[in-house]
C-alpha cells in the first residue's frame, strides 16, 4: 500500500476515534459576567477535542517518515477499509461542508464580518440607511473587532472541528457557547473604544428587522451555522441575553480591560512546537509499536 494512502487512512482512524471519545464529554461551562474570560475558555473547549487527534497524526507522520514506500502490509486490505470507512466518510462530510462554506456566495445580510485571510466589513447600504450615525459607528467597531481577531477564520475551523465530531450534541452546544460569547466579547471590545451599549443594541434590533423583511430563502441561507463569516447578530434565542447585556452597564465588568483573548499567532506558537515533538518521537519510536498493530516484518 501506497506510504501517504495508509497514513491518512490511519489518521483518521485513530484520530477519529480520539475525537469521537472526546466529542461526547459534557464539559459545561459556568456563566461569566467577563465576556472576554469566556469567549475565551469557550474557544479552548471548541478546539481542544482536536488536539489528540493533531499529536496522534503527527507522531504516525513521523513513523511512517522511517517507512519504505510502499508499506507492506499483512493486514487483509478489505479489514483496513473496513476500519476507516466509517471515519473516512466523516471526514469526508466536514471537508465538503468546510469546502462549501469557503467557495459558496455570501448571503445577502445587514452587517457582517467576510474573508478568512482579509477580513472586510459589508454593511448593506439598505440598512445603513436606516440607522442614525452613532449606531452605524457601533456596528462598524463590532465588526472592526472580529476583523482584529480574525473571526471569520476561527468561526471556519470551530464549525471544521465541530463537524468532524458529528453527531455528537455536546460538541454542538460547544460551538453554541463559543459562538453567542464572541458576540458579547466583540461587543465589549467594542464599548470599551466608546461605543454606547444603547446605539449597538440598536443596531442589533434594527439588524434582526432586517433580516426579518428578507425573503425565506434569503433567511434559510443565513441560519447555516456552515457561514463562515461573523455577523452581528447571534442566533435569535441569544439576542435577549445579549441585549440585557448591552443595556448593563460596562463599568461592571472593567476588570477585562486591557485583557486579550490569546491570538491564533500566539496559540500557533504553542501547538507548532508540540507537533513537531510528537513528529520526533514518532520517528524514534513508532516503528516499535506500529510493527506489532500492523503485522510488519522488522
Ligand atoms: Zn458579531
Amino acid at each position: 500500500m501506497e506510504r501517504e494512502t495508509l497514513l491518512t487512512m490511519l489518521v483518521m482512524i485513530f484520530g477519529g476515534c480520539a475525537l469521537q471519545a472526546l466529542a461526547c464529554w459534557p464539559d459545561p461551562l459556568s456563566s461569566t459576567a467577563d465576556a472576554v474570560a469566556l469567549e475565551r475558555a469557550a474557544w479552548l473547549r471548541v478546539c481542544l477535542p482536536a488536539l489528540p487527534m493533531l499529536l496522534i497524526a503527527a507522531w504516525l507522520a513521523g513513523w511512517a517518515l522511517t517507512q519504505p514506500d510502499p508499506v507492506r502490509v499483512p493486514l487483509d486490505p478489505l479489514v483496513v477499509v473496513a476500519l476507516w470507512l466509517p471515519f473516512g466518510l466523516l471526514f469526508l462530510r466536514a471537508l465538503l461542508r468546510a469546502l462549501w462554506a469557503l467557495l459558496r456566495e455570501p448571503p445577502e445580510c445587514a452587517v457582517a464580518t467576510v474573508g478568512l485571510m482579509a477580513p472586510q466589513i459589508v454593511f448593506s447600504p439598505f440598512l445603513a440607511r436606516q440607522l442614525d450615525e452613532p449606531v452605524i459607528r457601533a456596528a462598524l467597531a463590532h465588526e472592526r473587532a472580529h476583523g482584529r481577531h480574525r473571526d471569520p477564520l476561527r468561526i471556519w475551523l470551530a464549525q471544521l472541528i465541530t463537524d468532524l465530531q458529528w453527531p455528537w450534541p455536546q460538541a454542538r452546544r460547544r460551538l453554541h457557547v463559543w459562538l453567542e460569547a464572541l458576540e458579547w466579547a466583540r461587543d465589549e471590545e467594542a464599548r470599551r473604544q466608546g461605543v454606547e451599549g444603547s446605539d449597538l443594541a440598536a443596531a442589533v434590533l434594527a439588524s434582526v428587522r432586517f433580516l426579518g423583511a428578507l425573503s425565506v430563502p434569503q433567511r434559510a441561507a443565513l441560519s447555516g451555522t456552515q457561514v463562515a463569516h461573523a455577523r452581528l447578530i447571534g442566533d435569535g434565542q441569544a439576542l435577549r441575553r445579549r441585549i440585557a447585556r448591552l443595556l448593563t452597564p460596562l463599568h461592571a465588568r472593567q476588570q477585562t480591560e486591557g485583557r486579550r483573548a490569546p491570538a491564533l499567532l500566539v496559540q500557533a506558537a504553542v501547538w507548532i512546537p508540540l507537533l513537531l515533538a510528537l513528529l520526533w518521537l514518532g520517528i524514534l519510536y513508532g516503528a516499535p509499536v506500529m510493527r506489532p498493530l500492523l503485522g510488519l516484518t522488522a
